[in-house]
């Protein structure tokens, strides 16, 4: 039995599906985080239970030859990376082997089917979107950062490798006016304070910025001394946004929110196509490696002008409009009405008239498809991590029975788990392609397609 500060020698042999080191102890798996295939460590228990433990670094013996050295000042306090310790290609390898091992174990295919995974070109600023909570320092000046793993105590940095790296000068100009004026960072404890976070996205198709602060209030003083120092500290901000959010809560955004400058929103260009980003619309954050995943899967798709396609889960209806010009017709489902009013903008932004978008639950929206005698060629699914419901999977499957089903998941587990399923009546996964939409992360993206099995 292994016991809470105990020290061993130990090699790091495997990696869970977050990123963790796995060593063996005593025929226990201890997790380790922050460490690489092939270390050889000095750890010490700071956890056990049942089954397993976790450990900690005392001591690198001999470092894996995947090891490089951390270059983040935060590196292993804030949530965000998992991976700067490692190079890029452990990092790959690591992908591929999550998606790997889910499909293989826990959806039962054909692990051949599995193929390499898409590379980002930039593993450095490529994030186009920023949320840092903004509290005291321990001087007592304002100050941003990152929450804390599992915490909520912001860890304080004015940079980060991930982000945008026009997003340094904002902050520093945000920084600067809250302290000048003394405005009070938000406490969640007694949920008194202003402002709760600095968010900024950057539409890096078109070049053009947003600014949205988040405050415990209904305005922010000085706003427009504000504006003016944030336009000067970058001249790519199109708009500044007020949001409101006076709710005792850690959900980040409110629902309200009001323009100091331009017009509430900026706009990008993928595959082609602009897409309108106000605050609270949903956009991929790695918009290069966006553009690599939808043009994938609209290879996988395989469309035809007469053809109909279903797009659900469509967000603000990026994967199918992009893909609308290939069809006859497009119908896309998300179940947040305001994603699909910015769906609706966009198609017409973009002159795409083929289209109709429905705010209504995939499920009871795949229903009335079926009642109204619609039957899409083609569906692509892009559901939340939690992956499909089974309902939906069996309407599709057993009703519905495009020729053509392409998933597009965030997560390989649920991902596998729903293949099964589709496996199990009437498909055939023909190909797994992952793709490193989060470097630095233990996230991974990955497209599947599946077929309708002949004669059905
Ligand atoms: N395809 C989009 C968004 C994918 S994110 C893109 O690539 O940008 C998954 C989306 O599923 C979210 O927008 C979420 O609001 C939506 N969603 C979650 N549960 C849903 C449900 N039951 N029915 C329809 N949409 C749902």
């Amino acid at each position: 039995m292994l016991k809470k500060n105990e020290i061993y020698k130990t090699e790091i042999t495997g990696m869970t599906s977050d990123g963790n080191g796995v060593c063996k102890i005593n025929s226990i798996a201890v997790f380790v985080p922050y460490t690489a295939i092939g270390d050889i460590l000095e750890i010490r228990i700071v956890k056990v239970l049942k089954n397993y433990a976790f450990g900690i670094i005392e001591n690198i013996i001999k470092p894996s030859e995947s090891r490089i050295s951390p270059d983040c000042s935060v590196s292993f306090k804030c949530g965000g990376c998992v991976f700067r310790h490692i190079n890029y290609k452990a990092e790959l390898e690591f992908k591929q082997q999550k998606v790997y091992d889910a499909v293989t174990r826990i959806g039962g295919i054909d692990g051949s089917l599995v193929k390499e995974i898409i590379p980002a070109d930039n593993i450095l600023s490529y994030r186009n979107k920023a949320q840092l909570p903004i509290s005291y320092d321990k001087n007592g000046n304002i100050t941003l950062g990152f929450f804390a793993q599992r915490s909520h105590k912001v860890i304080s940095t004015d940079f980060c490798f991930l982000h945008s790296n026009d997003f340094n000068s904002i902050i520093d100009a945000f920084i600067n006016f809250a302290n000048k004026y003394n405005l009070t960072p938000y406490d969640e404890s007694s949920h008194s304070g202003l402002l709760r976070h600095l968010y900024m996205r950057h539409a890096m198709g078109t070049d053009q910025i947003m600014v949205c602060i988040i405050i415990n209030g209904k305005s922010i003083p000085h706003a427009d001394i504000l504006c003016k120092n944030l336009l000067d500290a970058n001249s790519k901000i199109k708009t500044i946004v007020i949001n409101e959010n006076l709710d005792k809560t850690n959900v980040i955004l409110g629902k309200k929110c009001h323009t100091l400058y331009g017009n509430g929103y900026i706009t990008d260009i993928l595959c082609g196509c602009l897409f309108r980003i106000s605050p609270l619309s949903f956009y991929q954050v790695n918009r290069s490696q966006a553009e690599k995943l939808y043009s994938i899967a609209c290879d996988e798709a395989d469309l035809k002008p007469h053809e109909t396609l279903l797009d659900l889960y469509c967000g603000t209806g990026t994967i199918g409009l992009t893909m609308a010009h290939s069809v006859k017709k497009l119908y896309g489902v998300e179940i947040i009405p305001q994603a699909i009013e910015d769906a609706k903008i966009n198609a017409s932004i973009n002159q795409i008239d083929n289209v109709e978008f429905f705010c209504a639950d995939a499920y009871e929206a795949t229903k009335k498809f079926l009642a109204n005698a619609v039957r899409p060629d083609c569906i692509i699914i892009d559901p939340p991590r939690k992956g499909c419901q089974p309902e939906l999977i069996g309407l599709i499957s057993k009703n519905l029975i495009p020729s053509r089903i392409v998933y597009v998941s965030c997560d390989p587990a649920t991902l596998a788990r729903d293949l099964k399923i589709f496996e199990k009546s009437n498909y055939k996964v023909k190909e797994i392609i992952p793709v490193d939409l989060f470097p630095r992360t233990s996230h991974v993206e990955t497209v599947c397609l599946m077929s309708r099995v002949e004669g059905k």
